[in-house]
């Protein structure tokens, strides 16, 4: 018997994928969480049903939301990740000998057991000595930090569920008071192409505008999520991550990367015509 994950993109696009086997099955308070394994993109992570990660594509979504805010800023001290709790994130700030403190606070701590377990190759560095760990609500977390951060990285699930609160102006506007002057935020951003995606992206991009004088968005080919095309939110406080990369800094420090290079960082913000339009950024 043949046995196919399959994930609604829309109401009318499905994506599967073969699978060998299923890792785990299991509810936690907050979510589903499955694991399963196949032929063509490895173990894979879902979460109430959507691709969180496969082993095969993940370095391309993990690059992209840590080493664009890194090469814009390579003396980043402190960082915060919310949600993540894969580690990919984690893992790559890791890297980055600078950093002398990483915080990462997931809602859901099954969800961190789980990848320790059966991803080791996202989850392996939440043991750095850097790395604190708070199981707790993303949202409630920020409210009480000011000036604390060089870089906090969104890596959530998508804005419905417990990622709801990460989505809402009162989470961007606490966001800025725990970020230092230098500060970015980078969050996932959603995809552009479908609608109900489309509409989640422009609405965050406008939210987080109200409090960022720097708003950019970025994007990445991921191929198991919904359409392929994905979207980043770039937000500082001063920093732009055109106009103050650091190329040359940040190709000195040696960091080997599949997918992202300084070039590439350039190419990531030029965006097509009917993203531009979707943020009032056409003209
Ligand atoms: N790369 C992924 C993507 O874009 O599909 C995100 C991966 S990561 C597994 C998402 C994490 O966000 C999950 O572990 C989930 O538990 C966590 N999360 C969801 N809502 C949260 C909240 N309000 N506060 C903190 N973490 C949250």
């Amino acid at each position: 018997m043949e046995l196919w994950y399959t994930e609604e993109h829309t109401p009318r696009v499905r994506f599967s994928i073969k699978v060998k086997e299923q890792i785990l099955s299991r509810k936690s308070q907050f979510q589903q969480i499955d694991i399963f394994d196949s032929e063509e993109f490895g173990r894979f992570l879902t979460l109430d049903g959507l691709m969180m990660l496969t082993e095969k594509d993940e370095f391309i979504y993990h690059d992209m939301i840590v080493h664009v805010p890194m090469a814009t800023n390579p003396d980043v001290r402190r960082a915060l990740v919310i949600g993540g709790g894969d580690g990919g994130t984690v893992r790559e700030l890791a890297r980055y000998r600078g950093i002398e403190h990483i915080d990462m606070v997931d809602i859901d701590e099954m969800v961190v057991d789980a990848c320790r377990k059966h991803l080791p190759s996202t989850s392996c560095r939440l043991d750095d000595r850097r790395v604190h760990l708070y199981f707790e609500d993303g949202l409630k977390f920020v409210r009480r930090f000011e000036d604390a951060y060089d870089l906090i990285i969104v890596d959530s699930t998508d804005p419905f569920g417990p990622g709801e609160g990460l989505f809402t102006k009162e989470f961007y506007g606490n966001c800025f008071k725990a970020l230092s002057p230098d500060g970015i935020l980078v969050n996932q951003h959603e995809n552009p192409y479908y609608d109900s995606y489309a509409h989640a992206m422009t609405r965050a991009h406008r939210r987080i505008e109200e409090f960022f004088p720097v708003c950019r968005v970025y994007q990445a080919h991921i191929p198991t999520y919904p359409s392929g095309h994905w979207l980043f939110g770039f937000a500082s406080k001063k920093l732009d991550p055109l106009e103050d990369m650091k190329p040359n800094l940040w190709n000195a420090l040696g960091i080997e990367t599949r997918y992202y290079n300084t070039k590439l960082h350039l190419g990531a913000f030029m965006l097509p015509n009917y993203v531009l339009k979707q943020l009032d950024l056409a003209g």
